[in-house]
């Protein structure tokens, strides 16, 4: 063991292997199982399976604390609200994730729990709304309107109070921010997204450094049967292995594309909380213009989803379900890992055809 702290890159690359041994594999293999020998730490396939723990061990560590992964992110969530009490005060953003707040109406509206949302940046509000909360859920930056939280200030006052927070860090990963070491209890994760990193899987992690939830967590996941696929795992933990490489240059794209599209006369604003991978945007002519400029670029992919290598970007009220609170023209542009020149031209001909 090394006697200093490892950086994120270095956890990235090569917490979760197996122990080196010799003619041993390098990679945790991929497990297919149904029932295992007893006496190990599961004996059946919906309890646990050895390539799920390759996966948890490296996102445990980058995110300092021990992580269950889920059939997909939304199977996470759903877990995590499984914990609140009956008829208790769940509070979250007004913007956030939709299937996420699919999940709390629903919930509210069969009475199981009291809903507040929240505008996630305004920290006094929050705070005040989690005084009588059992749960603070908190996207940050959220989903689609890049909305940062206090996480630290808001994760403080909650503990006073007793309240549990969590936070959905998909979009900014632990390499961009650290949940648990500001405070928060639980963090979930889409791993569908950056984790991942190559638009090929559907899979979702919570994780936490209080053993008491763990264990609640992982009951859940059990009782639930919402549980990962092995090649799912397998998948994100390759994933992994380069996210900081993939953020890295992801980034610095997002960066360069902002400012140009800020500069740029035919966009109205662009947003961009300083960190990641997500642009949102409005260009001049509205929801129309936005339709069809995303539909038609040649590099940049029409495509829901985010966070992997090729970038896609799409107008987001086409989807009936997002909150009308989001502008019908709003444009979420998940910029990839191409050359940043190649995607600025791609972008600059959609402009000038329909903008
Ligand atoms: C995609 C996403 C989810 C849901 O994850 P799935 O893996 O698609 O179920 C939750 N939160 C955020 C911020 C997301 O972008």
């Amino acid at each position: 063991m090394p006697g200093h702290e490892l950086s994120p890159s270095t956890i990235a690359v090569g917490a979760g292997r197996p122990n080196r041994v010799p003619g041993g594999p390098l990679n945790a293999p991929i497990t297919l199982a149904s029932a295992l020998v007893p006496g190990g730490a599961s004996e059946y396939g919906r309890a646990g399976n050895p390539t799920w723990d390759s996966f948890e061990t490296v996102l445990g560590a980058l995110e300092g604390g021990r992580a269950l992964s889920f059939a997909s992110g939304t199977a996470a969530t759903s877990a995590l609200f499984d914990l609140v009490p009956s008829k208790a005060t769940v509070v979250a953003p007004r913007h956030a994730y939709y299937g996420t707040l699919t999940q709390l109406h629903e919930r509210a509206r069969r009475g199981q729990i009291e809903l507040k949302l929240v505008d996630i940046d305004n920290t006094q509000l929050v705070i005040n709304a989690a005084e009588s909360a059992a749960l603070v859920w908190i996207e940050s930056p959220t989903n689609p309107s890049l909305e940062i939280a206090d996480i630290a200030a808001i994760s403080q006052a909650a503990s006073r109070a007793g309240t549990a927070v969590a936070v959905d860090n998909t979009f900014a990963t632990p390499l961009r921010q650290k949940p648990l070491e500001l405070g928060a209890d639980f963090v979930v994760h889409s791993a569908s997204k950056l984790l991942s990193g190559h638009s090929d899987v559907i899979l979702g992690a919570v994780v936490t450094n209080s053993d008491r939830a763990y264990a609640a967590i992982e009951k859940r996941r059990s009782v639930l049967g919402a549980i990962p696929g092995a090649m799912e795992t397998w998948l994100a933990a390759r994933g992994i292995r380069t996210l900081h490489v993939r953020l890295d240059r992801a980034e610095a794209n997002a960066k360069e594309l902002h400012k140009r599209l800020s500069a740029s006369s035919r966009i109205v604003y662009s947003r961009y909380p300083g960190f990641g991978t997500i642009i949102a945007f409005e260009v001049a002519g509205g929801a129309q213009v936005a339709q069809k400029m995303t539909e038609q670029s040649d590099i940049i992919t029409y495509a829901t989803s985010l966070g992997g290598v090729e970038s896609t970007w799409e107008r987001r009220r086409r989807h009936p379900q997002e909150p009308e609170s989001v502008p019908e023209g709003l444009i979420r542009f998940s910029v990839g890992i191409e050359d940043v020149e190649d995607l600025w031209i791609d972008i600059q001909n959609v402009l000038a055809a329909f903008a």
